[in-house]
Parts: C-alpha cells; sequence; structure tokens
C-alpha cells in the first residue's frame, strides 16, 4: 500500500543557511493533517523543496503514490499527483479562471473529463460567479483561497499541500476556508494543511497535528498535541526540544556549566 505522501529525511539549505534540518512526514490516503509552527520554522521551505521550486539544496526523499519526486522537475512532481496551494495566490490580471482551468484541462490527460469535473467543483464551492473574472483579482481573502481549493478539485492530486490556507482571514472566512477543506477529502487525496494558529482546527476534523520547529518535525499526534500548542505556545516547546531557531546562532557552550 503506498501513502499519498511520504517525506523522509528532507533537509534543505539556501546557500550556507539549513532551513530544514531533517523532515520526516507521512500522510495516508484520505486522511488531513494539519502541520503547525511558528514564523520561520520552515513550514513554506518544505512547500517549496517539495513542489522543487526556489533555489534550495536539498536532500532526502519524498513519494507521492510511490513516485519518488526529489530531484524530479517541478511538472514531473506535478503530474506524479502533487498539488500546492500558496500562502499568497497571485493574481493573473488579463486572465479569467475560466480560461485558466482550460489551460489546465488541455495540458491534461482527458481533457473533457478535467472540464466536466471543474464545473461539478464549481458548483461544489459556490465558485460560479469567479469564474469569468480575472484569476483572484479583487477577490477578499476567503474567496481567494476557495479559487485555490477550486483549483485542486479540478486537477484531482494525490497530496495537496495547502500553505497558510487560513492566513489573514477573519473568522467567517477561516469557517468557510475550513469547510472546502472537509469537501475535498476523498480515499484518493492526502493533504497537508499548513497553519499558523489552532482555530481553523475547530471547524474541521484533522487526523494527525504535526508542529515544526527550527526545520524539524518535533512532535506528531492527534488533536490534543494542537490543544496543547495552545496552552503552552511555541517558545515552551523550544526549550522543551532545545530547538534553535533558523539562521540564529547556536548558544555557545557555557565553560563553567560544571562549576
Ligand atoms: P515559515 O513558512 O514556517 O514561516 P519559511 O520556510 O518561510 O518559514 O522560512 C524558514 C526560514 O528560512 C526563515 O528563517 C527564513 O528567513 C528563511 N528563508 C526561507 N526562504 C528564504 C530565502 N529565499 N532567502 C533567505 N532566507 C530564507
Ligand atoms: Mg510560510
Amino acid at each position: 500500500m503506498t501513502t499519498a505522501l511520504t517525506v523522509r529525511g528532507v533537509v534543505a539549505h539556501l546557500g550556507e543557511l539549513e532551513i530544514l534540518r531533517g523532515v520526516d512526514l507521512e500522510v495516508p490516503f484520505g486522511e488531513v493533517h494539519a502541520l503547525m509552527g511558528p514564523n520561520g520554522s520552515g513550514k513554506s521551505t518544505l512547500c517549496h523543496v517539495l513542489m522543487g521550486k526556489g533555489d534550495y539544496t536539498a536532500e532526502g526523499s519524498a513519494l507521492v503514490d510511490g513516485t519518488e519526486i526529489m530531484g524530479a522537475p517541478v511538472d514531473e512532481r506535478a503530474e506524479a499527483g502533487l498539488f500546492e496551494t500558496f500562502q499568497y495566490p497571485v493574481e493573473i490580471p488579463g486572465v479569467s479562471l475560466r480560461e485558466l482551468i482550460r489551460e489546465m484541462a488541455e495540458t491534461s490527460v482527458d481533457p473533457g473529463a478535467f472540464v466536466a469535473r471543474a464545473e461539478e467543483a464549481a458548483a461544489q464551492l459556490g465558485m460560479e460567479r469567479f469564474l469569468d473574472r480575472p484569476v483572484n483579482q479583487d477577490l477578499s481573502g476567503g474567496e481567494k483561497k476557495r479559487s485555490e481549493i477550486f483549483q485542486l478539485l479540478a486537477r484531482q492530486p494525490k497530496a495537496a499541500i495547502l500553505d497558510e490556507i487560513d492566513s489573514g482571514l477573519d473568522i467567517d472566512a477561516v469557517r468557510e476556508v475550513a469547510e472546502a477543506v472537509e469537501a475535498i477529502r476523498s480515499p484518493e487525496l492526502g493533504v497537508v494543511m499548513i497553519t499558523h494558529y489552532s482555530r481553523i482546527l475547530k471547524y474541521m476534523d484533522v487526523d494527525r497535528v504535526h508542529i515544526m520547529l527550527g526545520g524539524k518535525i518535533v512532535q506528531s499526534g492527534g488533536r490534543e498535541v494542537a490543544d496543547h500548542l495552545e496552552a503552552q505556545g511555541y517558545e515552551q516547546l523550544r526549550e522543551q526540544f532545545g530547538i534553535t531557531p533558523i539562521g540564529g546562532a547556536t548558544p555557545e557552550p557555557d565553560p563553567f556549566a560544571s562549576l
């Protein structure tokens, strides 16, 4: 049995700077996992490294439904079934969402089926009225995130990483996005939902919660991990696991410690 996504020992550098310090993550098909962590802990870098973007030097293994994607070009990773939504969705002036969907359909295996799926997804997520508007232009934060989830549904990936899908949203939009994420749950898909705050978890059922600190996943478990985090905060975890911030100096050993 393959998993939607299996990440093993992923390390990433940007020049001299070590950002990811050995990330392990396993997301079975049908599950939605939350990946939480403070700003600067490496969450977006993990997305970029898995998608093959940016100038990172990366090592380790990442399997999408059993296919190794590390080292492969971006389009092959997408073809293997990996999809990423962006922390900051880009606006594409002059291109409507409908045109974007047609473009995506043309490069898919079965364009007819793709368009049919997109229409179904548009109805499911209430996206019809956005189809003839420029991609993400003049959309509210919540609408942009729903537009991303819509594109995801149309593409039918095997593994999806949603980067800060709930950031910058008011509470009603958070609930809407949570419902949209629940709506994409499927036995053919594994989802990693990156979030800074635990508030979105109140509106949905995640199967597992992982905490990333200083470029590593330091804790994984059920909902209680997020609840515990809410109570104690990231700083205490950092102390507990002895994690130094990325790019931060490692404290010198205290020469007088034994005195
Ligand atoms: P998160 O998404 O968890 O907030 P990031 O992955 O964006 O964290 O960043 C992790 C660390 O790597 C931060 O210290 C950030 O400054 C650094 N970093 C990431 N990308 C770059 C880049 N292109 N140039 C310089 N530093 C970067
Ligand atoms: Mg980020």
